[in-house]
């Protein structure tokens, strides 16, 4: 957590967002909690995607819209693969605050205070752009109102009409490997709506929009407590700057703020698992984020890396399922598999983020679980920040697009690219 050298300047920022609308409603909260409910239950595949870290600089209407293109068009490969509906959430209109390994950075013989997020400090190499500041927490509140309402108006506004998923094409994929398979079951579903609307005699219209939901790491608790908010119609406090918070890593400690907050909140929540988590840790974070085990009020997010899941998965599913609690299971394939290359750059290989999705759903079904869904880190923009993927990214391009100013993104290719696989790997 960030220690803010005015603490009348961070009470003033609070104070102010505590007046300022929320983004999301509890009714929509209530319904997401339903389908993550149903995910739980197999009847549902969760896709949960988005930029590690949102910038201030990237809200604006291309960088929103391409990535809800890449959101739709992994979740239309997935619905036609899998024979489920799928729960879109964005990781998006709030993610600008981050936790980091270290408090400091040292670049040059210099060292600084570590960027924490847009909403926190600024990226640039600058004592004074690493300062703190609660004013940013009011303009993270207004970028995200800016996305979400861009978001509402695209769907709303028929963007997301299944009868034209040509709209969601992004022009510099026309040449990727995929994009024949793509375009086949683009096709082929166009096939299947026009069937179904000749036998119905009428144009459907629940065809014509999806439903969109929003997450966030929920570290920044000024910001999160702030737009926490009592709502007497649905008898409890909710936390209104999203739908779907999550805990990370770093600060899921079972006696640590974050697990307390979440404890007094409504809505759905989710914690990131790593490998150092035990059977015995996890069953007690259960018990205090989930006592009576409310259907999908608790996701667990798993992040082991290839190389460490078979070992560290298999135990937390056998005592989560021999204890009787129901959680919705989800695999998180990037964050335990970052690695730096010999050029200094944060990266990923696609090889490492595929083994470890193929291994969660063969150690799920081993178990007698079910993996719900995925959590990825991508972005719609043309970047080179992971290597390998169909066109076989290496060190060396990494250097040509690498704008991430936190973890390395795959691209819009990698990422239809893992939704395929998924589904190759599911349908075997
Ligand atoms: C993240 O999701 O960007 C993140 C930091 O994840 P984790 O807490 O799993 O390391
Ligand atoms: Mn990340």
């Amino acid at each position: 957590m960030p220690v803010y050298p005015d603490a009348a300047a961070l009470a003033a920022a609070q104070d102010e967002l505590r007046t300022l609308p929320p983004l999301v409603t509890s009714r929509e909260i209530l319904a997401l909690r339903q389908q993550l409910a149903d995910a739980q239950d197999g009847r549902r595949f969760v896709l949960q995607g988005g930029d590690c870290a949102e910038s201030f600089a990237d809200c604006n209407a291309g960088v929103i819209t391409n990535r809800l293109k890449v959101l739709l068009q992994m979740s239309l490969v997935l619905v036609h693969g899998l024979k489920v509906p799928v729960v879109r959430v964005g990781r998006f209109a709030g993610q600008y605050a981050k936790p980091r390994s270290a408090d400091t950075e040292t670049r040059d013989g210099q060292t600084l205070p570590s960027y924490r997020g847009d909403m926190v400090n600024g990226p640039e190499f600058t004592a004074a752009a690493r300062v703190p500041d609660p004013r940013r927490m009011i303009k993270a509140h207004a970028r995200s109102a800016m996305t979400m309402n861009f978001v509402r108006s695209l769907i709303d506004g028929g963007f997301a009409d299944l009868h034209h998923p040509e709209y969601w094409g992004l022009g510099w994929v026309e040449q990727s490997p995929h994009a024949a398979e793509y375009q086949k079951m683009v096709e082929s579903i166009g096939d299947a709506v026009r069937f179904m609307e000749t036998l119905a005699g009428r144009t459907m219209q629940s065809l014509n929009r999806v439903e969109f939901y929003t997450s966030h790491e929920a570290l920044l608790l000024p910001y999160e407590e702030a737009l926490t908010r009592q709502v007497p119609r649905a008898d409890g406090w909710f936390n209104l700057s999203t739908h779907f918070p999550w805990i990370g890593m770093r600060t899921a400690a079972l006696d640590g703020a974050h697990v307390e907050y979440f404890r007094g909140i409504r809505n759905p929540v989710a914690v990131k698992i790593g490998p150092s988590v035990t059977a015995d840790q996890l069953l007690r974070l259960i018990d205090v984020l989930n006592p009576d085990d409310e259907p999908g009020r608790l996701t667990l997010i798993h992040r082991m890396g290839a190389s460490q899941i078979a070992e560290r998965l298999p135990p937390l599913l056998e005592a989560v399922r021999r204890a009787g609690r129901r959680v919705l299971w989800i695999c998180d394939p990037m964050h335990g598999n970052t690695e730096s290359t010999h050029n200094g750059y944060k990266t990923r290989r696609f090889e490492n983020i595929r083994h470890e999705i193929e291994q969660a759903f063969d150690l799920h079904a081993a178990a007698g679980t079910r993996l719900g869904g995925v959590h990825l880190e991508l972005t719609g923009e043309n970047v080179t920040e992971c290597l390998g993927g169909a066109r076989e990214l290496t060190e060396i391009d990494l250097q040509r697009a690498y704008r991430t100013t936190v973890d390395p993104r795959l691209n819009y290719e990698q990422a239809l690219e893992i939704a395929m696989l998924i589904v190759r790997k599911r349908g075997a």
